[in-house]
């Protein structure tokens, strides 16, 4: 029988709003015992999924509603963490009295929202090496993910979603805004830079990457804009050269091992050593296939060892990420699937107080509140990225010179592969196609 959650879902090109752009109704699709609600929001600064759980707790509960339905799920749990009070607030008054839905309160610590520690802080299960949380029975979504869905189901898809703009801006705000918004035209409406040459972390601080300028679209997955002076560490430690990388990591590391003691996945029971693939990297003769160099594919490039842990400058989540694009690329396949793993006793005395974590990152100045501003953000042109999600890019459906309205579909799923539909986030005229960007001008 149709699932018609699932196909809703599917017509309205939602997507892991969280960061991870998994097309949704793939997940929905699925069939297991447990669902988790994913509002922990552990990234510093950023407060759009909050803004979201407090204006719209209604349409949070309801995708909720829908998608446990669509998985047969029994047990069902909407995770926040226990500081953000409005939040949890806001859910218990949307509630119903006989909800089957259980509020689970999370410690404020990074990173609390990895999808990995999520299902074992709920369920006490572990998400086996290489493996997703389909693997134990259990399907995560974000709550902003949550609340398109619910919006899908009544027929309306993906077109806008919720920024935080923090840092060096003159009034930081959470705004709604069309997909495809120039980021410079978000930050403008959070009073504009302050500070000259600023750098614009796209994403949360511990996960994002630097815009190569403020022409960069916003995408469906992006729930944070983090304006930073250009000397900040935070911006010179992913500007900073390959080689001088890798040179500091071959003379300085002093394997301390603190990467490691920290790594969350590692302290999962995941075999992630990255003292041991900084090292690798000083051998430029170990083979691919040895486990120091392919155990960078366990490595969910969360930051904690370069931004917090290390105390030298090195960075090995660049390292790792580096070299699992490059075993990538090769058609290297992880041969890491251990699934009978222990999380190690001491992990819960190795988790980060976010408070420590923004001070070390040195981000208190900027971690103050970034309150809702519902005025309609109205670009003169969108640029709609056919790549928003993971899978094959969407094939465009429209010819230049067609005027499209909100909401039309421009970007089709291609046939037969996993993918997500993109839509026309505004009213307009499609000024230009090209296989990676669908352009138009209201
Ligand atoms: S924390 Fe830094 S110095 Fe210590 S082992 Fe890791 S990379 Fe080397
Ligand atoms: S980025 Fe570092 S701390 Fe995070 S999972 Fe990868 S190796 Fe571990």
């Amino acid at each position: 029988m149709d699932n018609q959650v699932a196909t809703a879902i599917e017509k309205a090109g939602v997507v892991g709003a969280g960061g991870g752009g998994f097309p949704t109704h793939v997940k929905a699709r699925a069939d297991v015992d447990v669902l988790l609600a994913n509002g922990a929001e552990c990234e510093p600064l950023i407060r759009s999924d909050t803004e979201l759980l407090v204006s719209r707790p209604d349409r949070v509960v309801r995708g909720l509603e829908l998608l446990a339905e669509s998985v047969g799920a029994s047990r069902v749990v909407l995770a926040v963490k226990r500081k953000n009070r409005r939040a949890g607030e806001a859910i218990e008054r949307v509630l119903p009295a006989d909800s089957a839905i259980e509020l689970k309160l999370l410690e404020n610590v990074y990173p609390a929202g990895d999808e990995f520690l999520l299902v074992f802080d709920v369920t006490g299960r572990v998400v086996p090496e290489g493996g997703i949380p389909l693997d134990v029975g259990v399907v995560v979504n974000n709550v902003t993910t949550l609340a398109q869905i619910a919006d899908a189901v009544e027929g309306r898809p993906v077109t806008s979603r919720m920024v935080t703009v923090q840092g060096e801006v003159a009034a930081a705000a959470t705004l709604t805004v069309p997909i495809g918004t120039p980021i410079g035209e978000i930050i403008d409406r959070a009073g504009g830079v302050t500070v000259d040459d600023a750098a614009v972390i796209v994403g949360g601080p511990m996960m994002g990457t630097i815009a190569s300028s403020h022409a960069v679209p916003l995408t469906k997955t992006v729930g944070g804009l983090i304006v930073l002076p250009p000397d900040h560490t935070m911006v010179t430690a992913r500007t900073e050269s390959r080689a001088q990388m890798l040179r500091i990591a071959r003379a300085a590391c002093c394997q301390c091992l603190a990467c490691t003691e920290l790594c969350p996945r590692a302290l999962l029971g995941h075999d992630l050593k990255p003292h041991r693939t900084v090292r690798a990297v000083q051998y430029d003769t170990l083979p691919e296939d040895h486990e120091h160099v392919t155990s960078a594919f366990l490595c969910c490039e969360c930051g904690m060892c370069e931004l917090f842990a290390c105390p030298l400058g090195i960075r090995p989540r660049r390292i790792l990420a580096d070299l699992k694009a490059e075993l990538t690329r090769r058609g290297v396949v992880n041969p890491h699937r251990r699934a009978d793993l222990k999380p190690d006793d001491v992990r819960e005395y190795r988790q980060i107080p976010s408070a420590r974590l923004v001070q070390r990152l040195g981000l208190s100045e900027y971690d103050g509140p970034a309150p809702l501003d519902e005025r309609r953000l109205e670009p003169a042109r969108v640029f709609l990225r056919t790549t928003q999600h993971i899978g094959a890019a969407a094939r465009p459906v429209v010819a230049e010179g067609d005027r499209v309205l909100e909401g039309d579909v421009v970007g089709e799923i291609p046939d037969g592969k996993l993918g997500a539909r993109v839509h026309a986030s505004i009213a307009g005229t499609i000024e230009s196609i090209t296989a990676e960007e669908i352009v138009i001008a209201a």
